[in-house]
């Protein structure tokens, strides 16, 4: 490949942290926790059948960051970054049509990242520095969702030449694709997933209405890449796997979070009110009620929102797998309405997990922000006590961060209210925004007042981390 080697996982991991410091700035970054636990949990099983089929190694595992960034854009896509970052439309996840579906494409995307292909592509570039190989990738990006953008945004007629060289070529899809279907299995997902995902696509690519399917530009459909498909169906038997209930209510969550004009809302609530609903699959009824009562709530018509939610709640009674959702949807709406002692009420075993009895990211969050909202003392610092030992095992959780900070900022500590809000910038590779924050918190501190002497000299020691940090960034070029 080109004159370059293969690059190190570390500087790879360096050019995957520029990029994702950027996605996280981005307006259409959401870090949404119902669908980030859906897809993390996916990317998670993932990637431990990767470990036990030996295409993840130690080394691979602990240099890169294996985060996942959810976008609002609408197009079919998901697309795997430098450095161990996996980027995931919510156009994607309202486009599949089941959990399986999903994992195929990340079980794909997963093995281009394992198999080092994006190490190989970017060695070409290995003479420029990373900060430059991730201002072409991001480049890239922006062309794909907007052409005429981004060909103003990279000099001259390199945009073409760019994206040609950071194409996979043939034989990464193929390979890809082998081990993507490998790992699928091995996490016990229905393989027809990948098949039924790759006739959706090319399907789509029949009718490819110029970036409505971006992955297919990215990942083409070639004759050899359908023929293995077509060698590996035929050795499935025919349609064992039907849709479900949850994976239609979560594709639904991401048509609403990506559909946010007044017009969209209020289409996705009538929907709920077609008189034929009721005559169509379950699944189909409890998507359509779920997008409507999310949507309802974003119009701040929280009666139209309460009554569908009760409507969903007489369909799915004996639906067992959808009780998480319809109790996280509960918990949000009164949330949104600001009923705090009303989300309690609805999530019963409070932060935690119903089976695991373990904190859970969502029921944790929505909790969280109930308490602060309360504002008791007792409730207060068990939260804290929670998101505090959540962010130990999460450091890169810059939504739980933020909560901590409101949580503390409730509490009136001020101090550490700051110093979790600049862990937060942090969490997100913003090390100039976290040391401004840093430097407010010595300011309080010298202007004097009670002092948490042990508050005070983390802020000192992580303001000298943090600044070390900003240095490498600006040395990089
Ligand atoms: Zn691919």
């Amino acid at each position: 490949m080109g004159d370059g080697a293969d690059m190190s996982a570390s500087v790879e991991r360096r050019i995957g942290d520029n990029i994702a410091r950027q996605i996280y700035r981005d307006p259409d970054y959401t870090d949404d926790p119902v669908l980030m636990d859906y897809v993390r949990g996916i990317w998670l099983r993932l990637m431990q059948a990767a470990r036990l089929r030996g295409e993840l190694s130690q080394e691979l595992e602990e240099a890169f960051a294996w985060e996942i960034v959810l976008d609002r854009d609408r197009s079919v896509n998901a697309f795997a970054l430098p450095g161990g970052y996996m980027g995931v439309n919510l156009g994607l996840l309202a486009v599949v049509t089941s959990e399986d579906e999903l994992a195929s494409v990340m079980a794909h995307e997963l093995s281009h990242v394992t198999q080092r292909h994006i190490a190989r592509l970017t060695g070409q570039s290995s003479k420029q520095g990373p900060l430059l190989i991730a201002a072409m990738i991001l480049g890239a990006m922006a062309a794909s969702r907007n052409p005429q953008a981004a060909t103003a945004m990279i000099a001259g007629g390199q945009a073409a030449a760019i994206q040609g060289q950071l194409n996979f070529s043939r034989d990464m899809e193929r390979e890809a694709d082998r081990v993507g279907y490998g790992v699928l299995t091995q996490a016990d997902y229905a393989p027809e997933g990948f098949v039924t995902m790759f006739e959706k696509l090319q399907q789509a690519n029949r009718f490819n209405d110029l970036g409505g399917f971006p992955y297919l530009r990215s990942h083409p459909m070639t004759t050899a890449r359908i023929a293995d498909m077509q060698a590996r169906q035929q050795l499935l038997p025919p349609n064992t796997f039907s849709p479900s209930v949850t994976h239609a209510m979560l594709a639904m969550r991401a048509h609403v979070l990506s559909h946010i004009d007044t017009e969209s809302r209020r289409t996705t609530v009538q929907a709920a009110a077609n008189p034929q609903l009721s005559q169509s699959t379950l699944v189909r009824q409890a998507g359509v009620l779920y997008g409507a009562a999310l949507a309802a709530s974003a119009q701040r018509d929280f009666a139209v929102a309460e009554r569908l939610l009760g409507q969903l709640q007489g369909l799915l009674r004996d639906v067992a797998p959808a009780a998480r959702l319809l109790r996280l949807l509960g918990a949000e709406l009164a949330l949104a309405e600001g009923k705090p002692a009303l989300v309690l009420e609805r999530l019963p075993n409070g932060p935690l997990g119903q089976l695991s009895g373990k904190p859970l990211r969502p029921e944790l969050f929505l909790w969280a922000q109930a308490v602060t909202q309360a504002g008791q003392t007792a409730p207060l610092s068990q939260a804290a006590q929670q998101l505090q030992t959540w962010v130990a095992n999460w450091p890169r959780d810059a939504q739980a961060w933020q909560l901590l900070s409101a949580v503390y900022a409730a509490q009136g500590q001020g101090l550490s209210a700051v110093r979790a809000d600049a862990e937060g910038r942090a969490a997100q590779l913003d090390f100039a925004a976290a040391l401004n924050r840093l430097k407010a918190a010595q300011d309080m501190m010298r202007q004097g007042g009670k002092i948490d002497h042990i508050e005070a000299s983390i802020i000192d020691t992580r303001a000298r981390e943090f600044e070390l940090r900003l240095r490498e960034q600006s040395l990089q070029r």
